[in-house]
């Protein structure tokens, strides 16, 4: 069976392969017996797993080991609540400095001001002139060397791929280029993570939900740097406390074993693509066919700023927006699904995450051709 090509945001698609190995291996893991979903997550098999899911992840994306990599639960927007739960204390002003960039970063932004002193380090809310054009609102990321993180900040945080908007932005900044040495840098890294390569060493922390380069939800993914632990607030439930789960290496209390799992398959199909440079590769092929062809047509247009385009969510909008509905309903006859822009920016939004191949984007791109052909 051929199946159809998923451009949905998260949950997202999987590789074929790692459902097929989840699906062969569903009712008997390895001779033990037993389904991963039926197992103790403090038995022999999980721990095994699991430490290899760790070692895996850690390899993909070279994270030092003066870093520790949690699996927990919660998602992104649970990360908006523990991230300053567990770092803001570090530091007596309990500060934090937030990069506004999109609803993404927005959201944390408003989630940490229940924990410390808040404020906005940099927005993108307002139009810009940017390389001789004009950019609207969320279009762009502002520069670092004009955010300003006050002294006192524990950390500063970005969202380096705004899923909904499309801006995606690798440039992380070290906190002593800009002034502020005793802040860390902390990412989500939700949309992009494993994408291309990520020098963890500049962020103090870097978070990611796993729906949607990573694995099922329900997983949420923390590298932190380790002299970092261990100043959680004292309203900081324990089992979010960064100290306790990495002492007890994810298994503090029962992690999301099902997902854990599955993310390390996808982790081993990473490193037979050649990990997350062979991935880089491939993304930046399948991001340039279908920017090539949003830019040499006035049918379609992508608002985001050149250099900031995400590779990853890919948001466009038919010159025509009545056409909308009819566009949809044609991709979805075409083998074609989930394209439907999110409901804050209107218009389509194609998500072409790892395991989107190649020849989906090809599949997209003639697509749109062919519909504009026969509504131009
Ligand atoms: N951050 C980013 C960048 C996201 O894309 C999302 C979800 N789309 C979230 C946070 C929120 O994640 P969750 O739904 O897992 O809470």
């Amino acid at each position: 069976m051929k199946r159809p090509y998923n451009f949905s945001a998260g949950p997202a698609v999987l590789p074929e392969a790692v459902l097929q190995q989840a699906a062969a291996e569903m009712l008997d893991w390895h001779g033990s017996g037993m389904s991963v979903m039926e197992m103790s997550h403090r038995g022999k098999q999980f721990e095994q797993i699991c430490d290899e899911a760790e070692a895996d992840l850690r390899e993909l994306l070279d994270v030092p080991q003066d870093y520790a990599v949690l699996f927990l639960q919660g998602g992104g927007l649970g990360e908006n609540a523990i991230v300053p739960m567990n770092l803001i204390g570090r530091r007596e002003a309990h500060a934090a400095d937030f990069v506004l960039s999109g609803s993404w970063s927005v959201k944390s932004y408003k989630e940490a001001q229940r924990y410390g002193d808040i404020a906005v380090a940099a927005t993108a809310e307002q139009p810009a002139e940017l390389d001789g054009s004009q950019q609207g609102p969320w279009t762009y990321m502002p520069d670092p060397m004009s955010w300003k993180v006050r002294p006192q900040a524990s950390y500063v945080h970005l969202c380096s791929n705004e899923t909904i908007g499309g801006v995606e932005f690798m440039d992380w900044p070290d906190p002593a280029e800009l002034g502020v040495p005793q802040a860390v840098l902390t990412v989500d890294a939700s949309s992009h993570i494993l994408s291309r390569p990520m020098d963890v060493k500049r962020a103090g922390l870097v978070y990611a939900g796993a729906q949607k380069n990573i694995g099922p939800a329900g997983l949420t993914i923390v590298i932190v740097r380790k002299d970092l632990l261990g100043s959680a607030l004292p309203i900081c439930p324990s089992a979010f406390d960064y100290a306790l789960v990495a002492e007890n290496r994810s298994r503090f209390n029962t992690p999301p074993t099902y997902a854990i799992y599955v993310a390390g398959l996808v982790f081993k199909w990473l490193k037979q693509q050649g990990g997350v440079t062979g991935m880089e590769s491939r993304n930046k092929a399948k991001a340039r066919l279908l920017y090539d062809y949003l830019d040499t047509t006035d049918f379609y247009r992508n608002p985001v700023h050149r250099p900031v385009r995400s590779r990853m969510n890919v948001p466009f909008m038919l010159h025509d927006e009545s056409l909308n509905g009819e566009f949809l309903q044609a991709a979805e006859r075409s083998g074609l699904l989930q394209l439907k822009g999110h409901k804050s920016v209107g218009g389509m939004r194609a998500s072409i995450y790892n395991a989107m191949p190649f020849e989906g984007v090809q599949a997209l791109v003639d697509f749109m051709k062919e519909f504009e052909r026969s509504h131009g």
